[in-house]
């Protein structure tokens, strides 16, 4: 906590503040001192903590910030990928969190798939360690198994102990029904999710886009919304069985999403992740069609129509694939009605050498950390979600999700802060990304709304145009 008299203290201003947390939404202000929160809200609510440091000689820094600006504690990301250790060509854990802290993210979850994958309190420490003076907060997540190797549970009390703060095979589902419920049986008196990323290996097999009539056409081995279900309604059970928390992540169906608001519904102990590339595009952008929400979000806030795309573009490949229009309609509906808790981005940085030359060869995942604002932002400028609902989605509610000490501007917090212009309309640049990671289908396409300022603990961590 900070001590009761700071030497000096910073004073933002804006005339919109949005924290979820606190039903915070209008003018006000934020006073930050020794790296926590000491008062948000609005002049009436900050003027006391204002006299006193007054009173106490404090040196006050006053940043007001331009009309339209919105302040926001900063972004939580559930489910981003490093690399390191392992594929430090791909991404290191210093860029990916300057592509954090450039996206407004204060926070990330990193998930395990590294090599050697994060299943040990060395690999654990290894990752905390490169992570201390990083621009963003990083909390990794460990294996479920051992090697991510589905037989053999991995020391999660040792791990949990280490840092962990959830568990998850991710790209590697926890196939056997008995392996998932012991992971399920240990994580819980660990207080820590069980992250499950919902792929049937043995329907899905090859498939590498969406089974339906675009892979038919295009002749591409096809990844059924069947195969997403299924390991969910397992896992549902399990969670019936077991009682354990349960984190689903990066939901792609409708299907899904029933089976979540169903679960919600009797009460189990579940969340789940939304990323901004399953709401926005289509299986149709693989055949270079860029249809679906985001292009009827870019022509209901006036923006330049995307351009056709190339056929069989690699860019478009990520696991769980892209879906057909309806799904991402039942995703936004979801994430509307509280069904989706949380916004992740699954960053996922390649290289030319994994994205390059054939579609099935290619590597799955998009590069999305610094996109993800304005991608979701056209959903609130089309008007089809309001601003507090998506700001919970990447504050409050995944830091609830995974217990993290994050999400809110509460007085006693972290002095983690997020400022972006809503309205700011830029032209998105992979050369120009802090990842190494430019594997993005967004290439060209003009948004609007970019963050502007990126606080962590206090301190300036990216500035825009700086
Ligand atoms: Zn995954």
């Amino acid at each position: 906590m900070t001590s009761d008299r700071p030497a000096e203290a910073l004073l933002l201003r804006a005339t919109r503040i949005l924290d979820p947390s606190q039903r915070l939404d209008g003018p006000g202000a934020v006073v930050v001192a020794e790296g926590r929160v000491l008062a948000s809200g609005d002049e009436a609510t900050v003027a006391p903590a204002l006299a006193r440091l007054r009173t106490d000689g404090c040196a006050l820094r006053e940043r007001a910030l331009p009309e339209g600006w919105v302040l926001t504690p900063g972004f939580v990301d559930p489910h981003v990928h490093l690399r390191e250790p392992g594929f430090e060509g791909k991404e290191t854990i210093a860029t990916g969190a300057q592509a954090a802290a450039r996206g407004g993210f204060t926070t990330i979850c990193c998930m395990p798939n590294t090599q050697p994958v994060l299943d040990s309190r060395v690999a654990l420490e290894y990752v905390l360690s490169r992570a201390r003076n990083a621009p963003a907060r990083i909390y990794p997540i460990a294996a479920i198994t051992k090697g991510e190797g589905g037989r053999e549970l991995s020391e999660m009390r040792e791990l949990a102990e280490a840092g962990a703060v959830a568990f998850s095979d991710d790209g590697q589902p926890v196939g056997s029904s008995r392996m998932a419920r012991l992971a399920l049986e240990y994580a819980a008196p660990l207080g820590r999710p069980v992250v499950e990323h919902c792929q049937d290996e043995e329907l899905v097999g090859a498939g590498v886009m969406h089974e339906g009539a675009i892979s038919t056409l295009l002749g591409l081995p096809g990844w059924p919304a069947a195969g997403e279900e299924i390991m969910l309604a397992r896992d549902l059970a399990l969670v019936r069985l077991t009682g354990a928390r349960y984190h689903a992540a990066h939901l792609s169906t409708a299907g899904a999403v029933a089976l979540m608001r169903e679960a919600k519904r009797a009460g189990l102990p579940v969340t789940a992740e939304v990323t901004p590339h399953h709401l926005l595009l289509t299986d149709a952008w693989v055949a270079g069609e860029r249809t679906g929400p985001l292009a009827e979000a870019l022509a209901a806030s006036g923006l330049p129509p995307l351009a056709p795309g190339p056929r069989y573009d690699t860019s478009t490949k990520v696991n769980p694939p892209l879906r057909p229009a309806a799904d991402g309609a039942a995703l936004l509906a979801g994430l509307r009605d509280g069904t989706i808790d949380a916004i992740a981005t699954d960053h996922a940085p390649h290289g030319p050498v994994e994205k390059d030359g054939e579609y099935a060869e290619a590597a799955f995942g998009i590069s999305g950390l610094e996109t993800a604002l304005a991608a979701l932002l056209t959903l609130v400028h089309a008007g089809w979600l309001d601003l507090p609902t998506l700001i919970a989605a990447l504050t409050e509610r995944p830091a609830r999700a995974f217990g993290l000490e994050a999400g809110t501007l509460r007085s006693g917090a972290l002095a983690d802060i997020t400022i972006f212009d809503p309205n700011d309309v830029w032209v998105v640049d992979p050369a120009r990304f802090a990842s190494k990671g430019r594997n993005t289908p967004l290439a060209g396409v003009t948004l609007r709304g970019r963050v502007r300022l990126t606080i962590l603990g206090g301190a300036v961590v990216y500035e825009a145009g700086t």
